[in-house]
Formats: C-alpha cells, sequence, structure tokens
C-alpha cells in the first residue's frame, strides 16, 4: 500500500504516519527527518536544505526529489509506504507520479488531515522533537513520561528552529501557496481521502483505518 500525508505543517501528518507504519508494516519516509538527519550529520545537503528550514521556506525541488526517489527505491519500500512531508509541491507529485507509472504503479490513497490554521501556531509552539529517532510529542496533548525526554530513546526533546511561532506563519503562508493545490491533484486522481485533524489522536488515527481497511 502506497500512501501519501497532507496536511498544514502540525496538522499531525507525522504523528499518523508513525501509527499507520507500525500497523500496516511499512516504513515511515519523511523528507523532513531525512534533512534533519543530514544537518545533525553535518553533510553538505544538510547545509543547503537548513538555509531554507530555518526560513520557513521550501528545501528547492532538485534537491527534495532525488532524496525522495532514492530511498523509495530501496528494497523495504517494495511493498508500499507511507510518504510524510512529500510531495509539497505540483512539481514533486508530477515526479512521483511520472516514476511510480514507469514502474506500472500509483499513489493508493492521499490521506488529507485537516485542521485550520487557528489550531496550527499553538500545536507548533507545544511540539517537541527527539532528533536523535524521530519521535515527536506535545506538551499537553501528548506528553512524554518524563518531561523533556523521549520515550522511546532516552534522548533530550526539543523545540525545533522552525516551531518558533514568526517561521511557523511563514510556514502556513507557504503550504496554502504551494502545497495546498495538491488536494486539488489528488482529488483529480481519485485518491483524496479527508480526515478531521482536530481530534484526539487515537479518533484521528481510527478514521483513517476505517479509510485504508
Ligand atoms: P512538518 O512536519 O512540521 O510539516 P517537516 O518535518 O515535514 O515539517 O519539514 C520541515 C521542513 O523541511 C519544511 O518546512 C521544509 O523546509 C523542508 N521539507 C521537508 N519536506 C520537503 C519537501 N517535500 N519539499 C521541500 N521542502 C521540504
Ligand atoms: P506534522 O507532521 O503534520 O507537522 P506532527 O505529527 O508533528 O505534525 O504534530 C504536530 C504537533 O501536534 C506535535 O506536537 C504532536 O504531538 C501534536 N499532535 C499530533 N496529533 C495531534 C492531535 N490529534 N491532537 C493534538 N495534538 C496533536
Ligand atoms: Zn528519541
Amino acid at each position: 500500500m502506497k500512501i501519501i500525508m497532507l496536511g498544514a505543517p502540525g496538522a499531525g501528518k507525522g504523528t499518523q504516519a508513525k501509527m499507520i507504519a507500525e500497523r500496516y508494516q511499512i516504513p515511515h519516509v519523511s523528507t523532513g527527518d531525512i534533512f534533519r538527519a543530514n544537518i545533525k550529520n553535518g553533510t553538505e545537503l544538510g547545509k543547503q536544505a537548513k538555509e531554507y528550514m530555518d526560513k520557513g521556506l521550501l528545501v528547492p525541488d532538485e534537491l527534495t526529489v532525488k532524496i525522495l526517489l532514492d530511498r523509495v527505491a530501496q528494497p523495504d519500500c517494495k511493498n508500499g509506504y507511507v510518504l510524510d512531508g512529500f510531495p509539497r509541491t505540483i512539481p514533486q507529485a508530477e515526479v512521483l507520479d511520472e516514476a511510480l507509472t514507469k514502474l506500472n504503479e500509483s499513489i493508493d490513497y492521499a490521506v488529507n488531515v485537516e485542521v485550520p490554521d487557528e489550531n496550527i501556531v499553538k500545536r507548533m509552539s507545544g511540539r517537541r522533537a527527539c532528533l536523535k529517532c524521530g519521535a515527536t510529542y506535545h506538551i499537553e496533548h501528548i506528553p512524554p513520561k518524563q518531561e523533556g525526554i523521549c520515550d522511546t530513546c532516552g534522548s533530550e526533546l526539543v523545540l525545533r528552529d522552525d516551531d518558533k511561532p514568526e517561521t511557523v506563519q511563514n510556514r502556513l503562508k507557504v503550504y496554502h501557496e504551494q502545497t495546498q493545490p495538491l488536494i486539488d491533484f489528488y482529488t483529480g486522481k481519485g485518491v483524496l481521502k479527508t480526515v478531521d485533524g482536530t481530534q484526539p489522536m487515537e479518533k484521528v488515527f481510527e478514521d483513517i483505518t476505517s479509510i485504508l481497511g
């Protein structure tokens, strides 16, 4: 099963994608996580990506597309995957579509996690991330067992640089301009499914699993 997660930054794509990955035993592929791992390891790609990410801008398609296509070509993606944070532009969606068409494949579901802008800024300021294992928490809604420490790997949790309110406003603007058009793109392909992302995380997941079967 090949699934795409759509939605504003902070809508809960990552949270749901991890649960989907576990339930359906497919890899969770997050371009944001791949970029952050590269930044952490000081790679050339990381340096280039960071300049855009810190401003709340998208990393250019040329850099992003290659990373994603390499990742989904790996053997563990053979039976499907859940893409979180890709595609984020129409050109990215078109490249993915062409690559899949060549393999006689296609996306099964594009799950649109809908959350109004008003809720987003609050969610982001409460988000805490583990840069080691990629786990995400929320100080009020989804707190770790021990404050500031990752349940999964014991590392310290951080507020991401790009989750500061000024940057979040930029990211929302970029979302509406460049990413939201994908909703029409995948509606046109007949695979778009929308869920109400303002519900508690378990309820959102229930709605998603009833769609995916
Ligand atoms: P969030 O989960 O909050 O939406 P991500 O972790 O998906 O954030 O992405 C963080 C940042 O990484 C984005 O703001 C953007 O700068 C960059 N990024 C991630 N995926 C893409 C992509 N597909 N195209 C361009 N930039 C991306
Ligand atoms: P995205 O990947 O779309 O940027 P995340 O999955 O990282 O979003 O979620 C953003 C923030 O909101 C995180 O702090 C996360 O713990 C929290 N969150 C996720 N889902 C919910 C939910 N259904 N209700 C409340 N908070 C949530
Ligand atoms: Zn961790």
